[in-house]
Protein backbone atom coordinates (compact mmCIF):
# COMPACT_ATOMS: atom_id res chain seq x y z
CA UNK A 1 0.00 0.00 0.00
CA UNK A 2 1.14 3.71 0.25
CA UNK A 3 1.72 6.22 -2.28
CA UNK A 4 0.94 4.37 -5.50
CA UNK A 5 2.90 6.82 -7.84
CA UNK A 6 4.64 4.02 -9.10
CA UNK A 7 1.26 3.17 -11.60
CA UNK A 8 0.12 0.54 -9.79
CA UNK A 9 -3.45 0.97 -10.39
CA UNK A 10 -4.53 0.89 -6.63
CA UNK A 11 -6.16 3.92 -5.25
CA UNK A 12 -4.38 4.78 -2.40
CA UNK A 13 -1.57 7.39 -1.19
CA UNK A 14 -2.06 10.48 -3.14
CA UNK A 15 -3.62 8.72 -5.71
CA UNK A 16 -6.75 8.36 -3.55
CA UNK A 17 -10.21 9.24 -5.10
CA UNK A 18 -11.64 11.96 -2.98
CA UNK A 19 -15.06 13.39 -3.47
CA UNK A 20 -15.92 16.70 -1.91
CA UNK A 21 -19.71 17.88 -1.51
CA UNK A 22 -20.42 21.62 -1.79
CA UNK A 23 -18.81 24.41 -2.95
CA UNK A 24 -18.86 26.29 -0.04
CA UNK A 25 -16.47 27.97 2.23
CA UNK A 26 -15.91 24.13 3.14
CA UNK A 27 -15.79 22.81 -0.51
CA UNK A 28 -13.00 25.28 -1.32
CA UNK A 29 -10.92 24.94 1.71
CA UNK A 30 -11.42 21.13 1.53
CA UNK A 31 -9.78 21.31 -2.30
CA UNK A 32 -7.06 24.01 -0.85
CA UNK A 33 -6.06 21.55 1.91
CA UNK A 34 -6.07 18.59 -0.09
CA UNK A 35 -4.08 19.88 -3.16
CA UNK A 36 -1.56 21.31 -0.95
CA UNK A 37 -0.70 18.07 0.81
CA UNK A 38 -0.10 16.44 -2.35
CA UNK A 39 -3.79 14.52 -3.44
CA UNK A 40 -4.87 14.73 -7.26
CA UNK A 41 -7.68 13.14 -7.32
CA UNK A 42 -10.12 15.29 -6.04
CA UNK A 43 -13.28 16.60 -7.16
CA UNK A 44 -15.93 19.00 -5.48
CA UNK A 45 -19.55 18.12 -6.68
CA UNK A 46 -21.29 21.75 -6.28
CA UNK A 47 -25.44 21.31 -6.76
CA UNK A 48 -25.35 25.06 -7.97
CA UNK A 49 -24.08 27.17 -10.63
CA UNK A 50 -21.84 29.14 -8.65
CA UNK A 51 -19.42 28.51 -5.61
CA UNK A 52 -19.84 30.77 -2.47
CA UNK A 53 -22.57 28.36 -0.69
CA UNK A 54 -24.36 30.20 2.27
CA UNK A 55 -22.99 33.56 0.17
CA UNK A 56 -24.04 33.28 -3.15
CA UNK A 57 -27.61 31.58 -2.26
CA UNK A 58 -28.75 34.18 0.54
CA UNK A 59 -28.97 37.72 -1.60
CA UNK A 60 -31.68 39.20 0.74
CA UNK A 61 -30.96 43.01 1.32
CA UNK A 62 -29.15 44.00 4.58
CA UNK A 63 -26.89 40.20 4.66
CA UNK A 64 -23.39 40.97 6.33
CA UNK A 65 -21.19 38.73 8.21
CA UNK A 66 -21.80 38.86 11.92
CA UNK A 67 -18.10 38.65 12.81
CA UNK A 68 -15.33 40.62 12.06
CA UNK A 69 -14.64 39.96 8.28
CA UNK A 70 -10.65 39.48 8.90
CA UNK A 71 -11.57 36.64 11.10
CA UNK A 72 -14.02 35.37 8.75
CA UNK A 73 -11.88 34.49 6.03
CA UNK A 74 -9.47 31.18 4.63
CA UNK A 75 -6.27 31.66 6.82
CA UNK A 76 -4.48 30.96 3.65
CA UNK A 77 -5.83 33.36 1.74
CA UNK A 78 -6.48 37.10 3.92
CA UNK A 79 -7.98 39.53 2.46
CA UNK A 80 -6.29 42.94 2.77
CA UNK A 81 -8.56 44.52 1.04
CA UNK A 82 -11.93 44.21 3.32
CA UNK A 83 -13.60 47.64 3.06
CA UNK A 84 -15.27 47.18 6.19
CA UNK A 85 -15.44 45.74 9.54
CA UNK A 86 -18.02 43.77 9.16
CA UNK A 87 -18.44 43.05 5.31
CA UNK A 88 -21.50 42.73 3.10
CA UNK A 89 -22.70 39.61 1.18
CA UNK A 90 -21.95 40.73 -2.56
CA UNK A 91 -18.14 41.15 -1.10
CA UNK A 92 -17.85 37.94 0.74
CA UNK A 93 -18.96 36.34 -2.44
CA UNK A 94 -16.85 38.17 -4.35
CA UNK A 95 -14.35 37.18 -2.20
CA UNK A 96 -14.92 33.36 -2.25
CA UNK A 97 -14.60 33.47 -5.85
CA UNK A 98 -11.57 35.44 -5.95
CA UNK A 99 -10.45 33.10 -3.80
CA UNK A 100 -11.24 30.18 -6.15
CA UNK A 101 -9.80 31.96 -9.15
CA UNK A 102 -6.31 32.85 -7.58
CA UNK A 103 -5.40 29.73 -5.94
CA UNK A 104 -6.46 27.64 -9.45
CA UNK A 105 -8.99 25.34 -7.78
CA UNK A 106 -11.97 25.71 -10.63
CA UNK A 107 -10.40 22.45 -12.16
CA UNK A 108 -11.41 20.85 -9.11
CA UNK A 109 -15.01 21.68 -9.48
CA UNK A 110 -18.20 20.51 -10.87
CA UNK A 111 -21.04 23.39 -10.79
CA UNK A 112 -24.61 21.92 -11.78
CA UNK A 113 -23.68 18.84 -10.36
CA UNK A 114 -25.73 17.72 -7.36
CA UNK A 115 -25.19 14.61 -4.88
CA UNK A 116 -28.31 12.11 -4.80
CA UNK A 117 -26.81 9.96 -2.48
CA UNK A 118 -23.37 7.79 -1.26
CA UNK A 119 -23.43 4.59 -0.44
CA UNK A 120 -20.10 3.01 1.37
CA UNK A 121 -19.58 -0.64 -0.43
CA UNK A 122 -18.18 -3.06 2.35
CA UNK A 123 -16.76 -5.60 0.06
CA UNK A 124 -14.86 -3.11 -2.14
CA UNK A 125 -14.12 -0.57 0.93
CA UNK A 126 -15.31 2.38 -0.93
CA UNK A 127 -17.83 5.01 -1.31
CA UNK A 128 -20.08 4.84 -4.19
CA UNK A 129 -21.41 8.50 -4.78
CA UNK A 130 -24.91 9.01 -6.95
CA UNK A 131 -24.98 12.53 -8.33
CA UNK A 132 -28.40 13.84 -9.35
CA UNK A 133 -28.12 12.72 -13.08
CA UNK A 134 -27.04 9.06 -11.83
CA UNK A 135 -23.84 9.40 -12.66
CA UNK A 136 -21.79 7.13 -10.02
CA UNK A 137 -18.58 8.24 -8.80
CA UNK A 138 -16.23 5.69 -6.99
CA UNK A 139 -14.67 7.35 -4.35
CA UNK A 140 -11.88 6.51 -1.19
CA UNK A 141 -12.79 9.20 0.95
CA UNK A 142 -15.95 11.37 1.16
CA UNK A 143 -15.75 15.04 2.30
CA UNK A 144 -19.41 16.08 2.78
CA UNK A 145 -19.05 20.14 3.10
CA UNK A 146 -23.38 20.66 2.47
CA UNK A 147 -23.39 23.23 4.70
CA UNK A 148 -25.93 23.15 7.83
CA UNK A 149 -28.22 25.96 6.37
CA UNK A 150 -29.47 24.36 3.04
CA UNK A 151 -32.68 23.98 3.63
CA UNK A 152 -35.48 26.40 3.87
CA UNK A 153 -37.78 26.56 6.94
CA UNK A 154 -41.36 27.57 6.44
CA UNK A 155 -43.95 28.34 9.06
CA UNK A 156 -46.93 25.97 9.36
CA UNK A 157 -49.21 28.51 8.72
CA UNK A 158 -53.19 27.92 7.31
CA UNK A 159 -53.77 29.53 3.81
CA UNK A 160 -49.80 30.00 3.31
CA UNK A 161 -50.24 28.90 -0.53
CA UNK A 162 -53.32 30.71 -0.91
CA UNK A 163 -51.63 34.16 -0.91
CA UNK A 164 -51.59 35.67 -4.45
CA UNK A 165 -48.69 38.54 -4.10
CA UNK A 166 -45.45 37.93 -3.59
CA UNK A 167 -44.27 35.43 -1.33
CA UNK A 168 -40.79 34.97 -0.91
CA UNK A 169 -38.32 33.27 1.95
CA UNK A 170 -35.22 35.39 2.97
CA UNK A 171 -33.22 32.62 1.94
CA UNK A 172 -34.13 32.13 -1.37
CA UNK A 173 -34.49 36.33 -2.72
CA UNK A 174 -36.19 37.09 -5.57
CA UNK A 175 -33.94 39.96 -6.80
CA UNK A 176 -36.69 40.94 -9.28
CA UNK A 177 -39.24 41.79 -7.08
CA UNK A 178 -39.13 45.40 -6.27
CA UNK A 179 -40.43 46.13 -3.06
CA UNK A 180 -40.36 50.23 -3.38
CA UNK A 181 -43.77 52.01 -2.49
CA UNK A 182 -45.59 47.95 -1.93
CA UNK A 183 -47.29 46.81 1.55
CA UNK A 184 -45.01 44.09 2.64
CA UNK A 185 -45.10 42.02 5.90
CA UNK A 186 -42.00 40.45 7.28
CA UNK A 187 -42.19 37.68 9.47
CA UNK A 188 -40.14 36.70 12.16
CA UNK A 189 -37.79 38.98 13.82
CA UNK A 190 -34.36 36.37 14.45
CA UNK A 191 -30.96 36.65 12.14
CA UNK A 192 -32.04 37.48 8.75
CA UNK A 193 -35.25 39.40 9.81
CA UNK A 194 -32.96 41.34 11.74
CA UNK A 195 -30.52 42.33 8.74
CA UNK A 196 -32.90 42.23 6.25
CA UNK A 197 -35.89 44.87 8.24
CA UNK A 198 -34.05 48.13 7.87
CA UNK A 199 -33.53 47.99 4.13
CA UNK A 200 -36.80 46.56 3.85
CA UNK A 201 -38.59 49.74 5.65
CA UNK A 202 -36.67 52.20 3.30
CA UNK A 203 -38.92 50.97 0.50
CA UNK A 204 -42.01 49.47 1.56
CA UNK A 205 -44.74 51.98 1.65
CA UNK A 206 -45.69 50.29 4.40
CA UNK A 207 -43.88 47.43 6.77
CA UNK A 208 -45.45 44.99 9.13
CA UNK A 209 -43.13 43.07 10.96
CA UNK A 210 -44.97 39.90 13.10
CA UNK A 211 -42.71 38.92 16.00
CA UNK A 212 -43.58 35.53 17.85
CA UNK A 213 -40.87 35.92 20.03
CA UNK A 214 -38.18 38.95 20.80
CA UNK A 215 -34.94 38.66 20.59
CA UNK A 216 -31.89 40.62 22.05
CA UNK A 217 -29.98 42.44 18.78
CA UNK A 218 -26.43 44.13 20.15
CA UNK A 219 -25.13 47.35 18.37
CA UNK A 220 -22.05 45.98 16.00
CA UNK A 221 -18.74 48.37 15.50
CA UNK A 222 -19.54 48.20 12.10
CA UNK A 223 -16.74 51.24 9.78
CA UNK A 224 -15.24 50.95 6.72
CA UNK A 225 -11.77 50.58 6.88
CA UNK A 226 -10.01 53.89 6.59
CA UNK A 227 -7.45 54.69 3.57
CA UNK A 228 -4.64 54.66 6.15
CA UNK A 229 -5.62 50.97 7.37
CA UNK A 230 -6.25 49.38 3.64
CA UNK A 231 -2.59 50.97 3.11
CA UNK A 232 -1.39 49.01 6.39
CA UNK A 233 -2.79 45.71 5.45
CA UNK A 234 -0.80 45.46 2.56
CA UNK A 235 1.81 44.67 4.21
CA UNK A 236 1.38 41.17 5.31
CA UNK A 237 3.12 41.78 8.46
CA UNK A 238 0.80 44.26 9.74
CA UNK A 239 -2.44 42.38 8.50
CA UNK A 240 -1.70 39.29 10.39
CA UNK A 241 -1.23 41.25 13.70
CA UNK A 242 -4.25 42.86 13.09
CA UNK A 243 -6.32 39.20 12.48
CA UNK A 244 -4.40 37.82 15.01
CA UNK A 245 -5.39 40.62 17.45
CA UNK A 246 -9.52 39.63 16.95
CA UNK A 247 -8.13 36.08 17.31
CA UNK A 248 -6.95 36.55 20.08
CA UNK A 249 -10.36 37.97 21.43
CA UNK A 250 -12.31 35.53 19.24
CA UNK A 251 -10.61 32.32 19.45
CA UNK A 252 -10.29 31.47 23.55
CA UNK A 253 -13.58 33.01 24.49
CA UNK A 254 -16.14 30.38 25.19
CA UNK A 255 -19.45 32.16 24.71
CA UNK A 256 -21.99 32.77 27.30
CA UNK A 257 -20.56 30.53 30.48
CA UNK A 258 -19.70 33.68 32.00
CA UNK A 259 -22.67 35.50 33.60
CA UNK A 260 -20.72 38.34 33.93
CA UNK A 261 -20.04 39.05 30.03
CA UNK A 262 -23.94 37.58 29.42
CA UNK A 263 -25.33 40.42 32.15
CA UNK A 264 -23.52 42.87 30.22
CA UNK A 265 -24.65 42.40 26.50
CA UNK A 266 -28.17 42.08 27.65
CA UNK A 267 -27.68 45.81 29.67
CA UNK A 268 -26.04 47.05 26.41
CA UNK A 269 -28.89 45.42 24.38
CA UNK A 270 -31.41 46.68 26.45
CA UNK A 271 -29.83 50.41 26.39
CA UNK A 272 -29.90 49.97 22.64
CA UNK A 273 -33.78 49.40 22.93
CA UNK A 274 -34.46 52.50 24.47
CA UNK A 275 -33.55 54.07 21.18
CA UNK A 276 -37.37 53.50 20.05
CA UNK A 277 -39.76 56.02 20.90
CA UNK A 278 -43.31 54.34 21.66
CA UNK A 279 -43.23 52.42 24.81
CA UNK A 280 -45.71 50.06 23.88
CA UNK A 281 -43.08 48.69 21.07
CA UNK A 282 -40.16 49.25 22.99
CA UNK A 283 -42.02 46.83 25.57
CA UNK A 284 -42.44 44.31 22.93
CA UNK A 285 -39.44 44.15 21.37
CA UNK A 286 -37.79 43.52 24.83
CA UNK A 287 -37.26 39.94 25.66
CA UNK A 288 -38.20 38.02 28.47
CA UNK A 289 -35.49 35.74 28.06
CA UNK A 290 -31.71 35.92 28.92
CA UNK A 291 -29.18 37.03 26.55
CA UNK A 292 -27.76 33.76 24.80
CA UNK A 293 -30.74 31.91 25.05
CA UNK A 294 -31.03 32.59 21.80
CA UNK A 295 -28.63 33.26 18.57
CA UNK A 296 -26.92 36.55 19.57
CA UNK A 297 -27.92 38.89 16.85
CA UNK A 298 -26.54 42.29 15.55
CA UNK A 299 -27.47 45.43 13.81
CA UNK A 300 -26.93 49.39 14.53
CA UNK A 301 -30.37 49.83 12.35
CA UNK A 302 -33.18 47.23 13.48
CA UNK A 303 -34.03 48.98 16.62
CA UNK A 304 -34.35 52.75 15.29
CA UNK A 305 -36.33 51.24 12.27
CA UNK A 306 -39.00 51.11 14.69
CA UNK A 307 -39.56 54.64 14.77
CA UNK A 308 -40.46 54.99 11.15
CA UNK A 309 -43.91 55.82 10.55
CA UNK A 310 -44.23 53.35 7.65
CA UNK A 311 -43.48 50.43 9.86
CA UNK A 312 -45.37 48.43 12.73
CA UNK A 313 -44.46 45.68 15.27
CA UNK A 314 -47.33 42.70 15.23
CA UNK A 315 -47.06 40.47 18.40
CA UNK A 316 -50.86 38.80 18.00
CA UNK A 317 -50.19 35.62 16.79
CA UNK A 318 -50.73 35.37 12.97
CA UNK A 319 -54.25 33.15 13.03
CA UNK A 320 -54.24 32.37 8.77
CA UNK A 321 -52.80 33.67 5.74
CA UNK A 322 -55.37 34.86 3.26
CA UNK A 323 -54.94 35.26 -1.05
CA UNK A 324 -54.31 39.02 0.34
CA UNK A 325 -53.29 39.61 3.88
CA UNK A 326 -52.47 38.02 7.21
CA UNK A 327 -54.89 37.66 10.09
CA UNK A 328 -54.30 37.84 13.50
CA UNK A 329 -55.54 35.95 16.53
CA UNK A 330 -57.72 38.97 17.14
CA UNK A 331 -58.91 38.65 13.83
CA UNK A 332 -57.57 41.87 12.07
CA UNK A 333 -56.15 41.35 8.67
CA UNK A 334 -53.40 43.63 6.95
CA UNK A 335 -53.54 43.87 3.32
CA UNK A 336 -50.26 43.26 2.02
CA UNK A 337 -48.49 42.92 -1.53
CA UNK A 338 -45.57 40.65 -0.52
CA UNK A 339 -44.83 38.48 2.58
CA UNK A 340 -41.08 37.93 3.46
CA UNK A 341 -40.71 34.85 4.89
CA UNK A 342 -37.47 34.94 7.68
CA UNK A 343 -38.16 31.90 9.33
CA UNK A 344 -34.80 30.18 8.87
CA UNK A 345 -33.53 26.93 7.81
CA UNK A 346 -33.83 23.55 8.90
CA UNK A 347 -30.67 23.13 10.68
CA UNK A 348 -30.54 19.49 12.59
CA UNK A 349 -29.72 17.30 9.59
CA UNK A 350 -26.37 17.83 8.55
CA UNK A 351 -24.74 15.38 6.31
CA UNK A 352 -28.15 13.21 6.45
CA UNK A 353 -29.84 15.90 4.35
CA UNK A 354 -28.91 13.25 1.32
CA UNK A 355 -29.30 9.63 1.89
CA UNK A 356 -25.87 8.15 2.89
CA UNK A 357 -25.63 4.52 3.74
CA UNK A 358 -22.34 3.27 5.69
CA UNK A 359 -21.41 -0.39 6.83
CA UNK A 360 -23.63 -3.03 6.99
CA UNK A 361 -26.40 -1.08 5.06
CA UNK A 362 -26.63 1.49 7.94
CA UNK A 363 -28.43 5.15 7.02
CA UNK A 364 -27.44 7.76 8.61
CA UNK A 365 -30.93 8.86 8.74
CA UNK A 366 -30.82 5.75 11.09
CA UNK A 367 -27.93 5.75 13.14
CA UNK A 368 -28.94 9.54 13.93
CA UNK A 369 -32.86 8.78 14.95
CA UNK A 370 -32.28 10.47 18.53
CA UNK A 371 -30.43 13.07 16.81
CA UNK A 372 -27.27 13.67 14.86
CA UNK A 373 -24.08 13.08 16.66
CA UNK A 374 -20.69 12.80 15.39
CA UNK A 375 -17.25 12.58 17.00
CA UNK A 376 -16.03 16.22 17.19
CA UNK A 377 -18.22 16.92 14.81
CA UNK A 378 -16.62 15.51 11.58
CA UNK A 379 -16.81 11.94 11.79
CA UNK A 380 -19.32 9.38 12.96
CA UNK A 381 -19.32 5.85 13.47
CA UNK A 382 -20.39 3.32 10.87
CA UNK A 383 -19.21 5.48 8.26
CA UNK A 384 -15.69 5.06 7.02
CA UNK A 385 -13.65 7.43 5.33
CA UNK A 386 -16.56 9.88 5.54
CA UNK A 387 -15.58 13.56 6.97
CA UNK A 388 -18.34 15.88 7.67
CA UNK A 389 -17.62 19.51 7.96
CA UNK A 390 -19.87 21.92 9.65
CA UNK A 391 -21.63 18.51 11.20
CA UNK A 392 -23.19 18.40 14.50
CA UNK A 393 -22.33 20.50 17.29
CA UNK A 394 -19.81 22.87 15.32
CA UNK A 395 -21.43 25.54 15.64
CA UNK A 396 -19.08 28.68 17.31
CA UNK A 397 -17.56 31.61 17.04
CA UNK A 398 -16.22 32.64 13.37
CA UNK A 399 -17.40 29.50 11.04
CA UNK A 400 -14.47 29.82 8.27
CA UNK A 401 -11.54 28.94 10.74
CA UNK A 402 -13.83 26.52 12.71
CA UNK A 403 -14.42 24.43 9.22
CA UNK A 404 -10.87 24.91 8.21
CA UNK A 405 -9.30 22.96 11.21
CA UNK A 406 -11.91 20.07 10.46
CA UNK A 407 -10.77 20.07 6.74
CA UNK A 408 -7.22 20.22 8.49
CA UNK A 409 -8.30 17.08 10.60
CA UNK A 410 -9.32 15.07 7.72
CA UNK A 411 -6.61 15.69 5.57
CA UNK A 412 -3.98 14.44 8.32
CA UNK A 413 -6.27 11.52 8.48
CA UNK A 414 -5.43 10.40 4.82
CA UNK A 415 -2.02 11.30 5.35
CA UNK A 416 -1.76 9.32 8.29
CA UNK A 417 -3.32 6.54 6.35
CA UNK A 418 -0.98 6.80 3.83
CA UNK A 419 1.83 6.68 6.08
CA UNK A 420 -0.04 3.63 8.06
CA UNK A 421 -0.86 1.36 4.37
CA UNK A 422 -4.47 1.81 5.89
CA UNK A 423 -7.33 2.07 3.38
CA UNK A 424 -10.23 2.92 5.68
CA UNK A 425 -11.04 4.03 9.71
CA UNK A 426 -14.13 4.41 11.22
CA UNK A 427 -14.59 6.09 14.60
CA UNK A 428 -15.09 3.77 17.66
CA UNK A 429 -18.97 3.62 18.91
CA UNK A 430 -17.69 3.97 22.37
CA UNK A 431 -15.21 6.73 21.39
CA UNK A 432 -18.36 8.71 19.28
CA UNK A 433 -20.50 7.78 22.65
CA UNK A 434 -18.00 9.10 25.89
CA UNK A 435 -17.84 12.41 23.64
CA UNK A 436 -21.37 12.99 23.21
CA UNK A 437 -21.72 12.49 27.16
CA UNK A 438 -19.21 14.94 28.09
CA UNK A 439 -20.45 17.39 25.33
CA UNK A 440 -24.18 16.48 26.42
CA UNK A 441 -22.99 17.61 30.51
CA UNK A 442 -21.26 20.80 28.81
CA UNK A 443 -24.35 21.99 27.32
CA UNK A 444 -26.35 21.19 29.82
CA UNK A 445 -24.08 23.50 32.10
CA UNK A 446 -24.71 26.69 29.33
CA UNK A 447 -27.20 28.40 31.75
CA UNK A 448 -28.72 30.28 29.26
CA UNK A 449 -29.18 27.79 26.66
CA UNK A 450 -31.65 25.96 29.40
CA UNK A 451 -34.03 29.21 29.64
CA UNK A 452 -36.47 27.80 27.76
CA UNK A 453 -36.16 29.07 24.15
CA UNK A 454 -37.35 27.53 21.31
CA UNK A 455 -34.40 28.07 19.10
CA UNK A 456 -32.97 26.07 15.56
CA UNK A 457 -29.97 24.83 18.15
CA UNK A 458 -32.95 22.00 19.23
CA UNK A 459 -33.56 18.44 17.13
CA UNK A 460 -36.70 17.06 17.20
CA UNK A 461 -35.70 15.28 20.30
CA UNK A 462 -35.13 17.99 21.75
CA UNK A 463 -31.24 17.59 22.33
CA UNK A 464 -29.23 20.49 21.21
CA UNK A 465 -27.81 19.59 18.04
CA UNK A 466 -25.48 22.30 16.63
CA UNK A 467 -23.95 24.36 19.45
CA UNK A 468 -19.97 23.72 20.45
CA UNK A 469 -20.24 24.51 24.24
CA UNK A 470 -16.12 25.54 24.43
CA UNK A 471 -14.26 27.43 22.48
CA UNK A 472 -12.53 27.61 19.07
CA UNK A 473 -8.66 27.13 19.91
CA UNK A 474 -10.16 24.33 22.03
CA UNK A 475 -12.17 22.83 19.25
CA UNK A 476 -9.15 23.22 17.21
CA UNK A 477 -6.31 21.48 19.85
CA UNK A 478 -8.75 18.55 20.43
CA UNK A 479 -8.99 17.99 16.68
CA UNK A 480 -4.97 17.85 16.21
CA UNK A 481 -4.96 15.26 19.72
CA UNK A 482 -7.32 12.48 18.30
CA UNK A 483 -4.63 10.09 16.46
CA UNK A 484 -6.02 5.90 15.31
CA UNK A 485 -6.47 5.37 18.90
CA UNK A 486 -9.92 6.28 18.31
CA UNK A 487 -10.65 4.93 15.14
CA UNK A 488 -11.06 0.87 13.81
CA UNK A 489 -8.69 0.95 11.13
CA UNK A 490 -9.11 -1.53 7.95
CA UNK A 491 -6.92 -2.10 4.59
CA UNK A 492 -8.75 -4.01 1.63
C1 LIG B 1 -27.87 34.04 6.31
C2 LIG B 1 -26.64 33.44 6.94
C3 LIG B 1 -25.67 34.25 7.48
C4 LIG B 1 -24.53 33.71 8.06
N1 LIG B 1 -23.61 34.54 8.62
C5 LIG B 1 -22.51 34.01 9.20
C6 LIG B 1 -21.53 34.85 9.80
O1 LIG B 1 -21.67 36.06 9.83
N2 LIG B 1 -20.45 34.27 10.38
C7 LIG B 1 -20.27 32.92 10.39
O2 LIG B 1 -19.28 32.45 10.94
N3 LIG B 1 -21.17 32.11 9.78
C8 LIG B 1 -22.28 32.62 9.21
N4 LIG B 1 -23.21 31.78 8.65
C9 LIG B 1 -22.96 30.34 8.60
C10 LIG B 1 -22.40 29.94 7.23
O3 LIG B 1 -23.26 28.98 6.69
C11 LIG B 1 -20.99 29.40 7.37
O4 LIG B 1 -20.15 30.43 7.85
C12 LIG B 1 -20.36 28.88 6.07
O5 LIG B 1 -20.94 29.39 4.92
C13 LIG B 1 -20.45 27.37 6.02
O6 LIG B 1 -19.76 26.91 4.89
P1 LIG B 1 -20.07 25.47 4.30
O7 LIG B 1 -19.21 25.32 3.11
O8 LIG B 1 -19.96 24.46 5.37
O9 LIG B 1 -21.61 25.50 3.92
P2 LIG B 1 -22.39 26.38 2.87
O10 LIG B 1 -21.84 27.75 2.81
O11 LIG B 1 -23.83 26.24 3.24
O12 LIG B 1 -22.12 25.66 1.49
C14 LIG B 1 -22.61 24.36 1.24
C15 LIG B 1 -22.56 24.11 -0.25
O13 LIG B 1 -22.88 22.74 -0.49
C16 LIG B 1 -23.75 22.65 -1.60
N5 LIG B 1 -24.52 21.42 -1.47
C17 LIG B 1 -25.35 21.07 -0.45
N6 LIG B 1 -25.85 19.84 -0.67
C18 LIG B 1 -25.33 19.41 -1.84
C19 LIG B 1 -25.47 18.22 -2.58
N7 LIG B 1 -26.25 17.20 -2.17
N8 LIG B 1 -24.78 18.10 -3.74
C20 LIG B 1 -23.96 19.09 -4.16
N9 LIG B 1 -23.80 20.26 -3.48
C21 LIG B 1 -24.48 20.40 -2.35
C22 LIG B 1 -24.62 23.89 -1.50
O14 LIG B 1 -25.20 24.20 -2.74
C23 LIG B 1 -23.59 24.92 -1.03
O15 LIG B 1 -22.97 25.54 -2.12
C24 LIG B 1 -24.36 32.30 8.07
C25 LIG B 1 -25.35 31.48 7.52
C26 LIG B 1 -26.48 32.04 6.96
C27 LIG B 1 -27.52 31.13 6.36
Amino acid sequence: MGDNSDGDGSTTGKDRRIVVIGAGPGGISSAHYLREAGYTNITVLERADEVGGTWQRNRYPGLACDVWSHVYSFTWNPNPAWTRSYAAQPEILAYIRKTVTDFDLWPFIRLDTGVASARWDDDTSTWVVTTDDGEEIVADAVISGQGMFGELKYPDIEGRDSFEGVAMHTGAWDESADLTGKRVAVIGSAASAVQSIPEIAKLASQLHVFQRSANWVLPKEDVEHTAEQLEEFTDPEALMAYREGIMAFVGPSTPFSNPEINGAAEWIAACAIEVVEDEDTRRKLTPDTPWGCMRPLFSNDYYPTFNRSNVELVTDPIEHITPTGIVTADGTEREVDVIVFATGYVVDKFASRIPITGRDGLSLTEAWSDGAKAYLGVTTSGFPNLFMLYGPNTNQGSLIPMIEYQCQFAVRMLQEMDAAGIDWIDVKPEVMDAYNEELRAAVDSVEVWQAGCSHYYLSDSGINVTQYPFSMFFFRDELAAITFEQFEVGTR
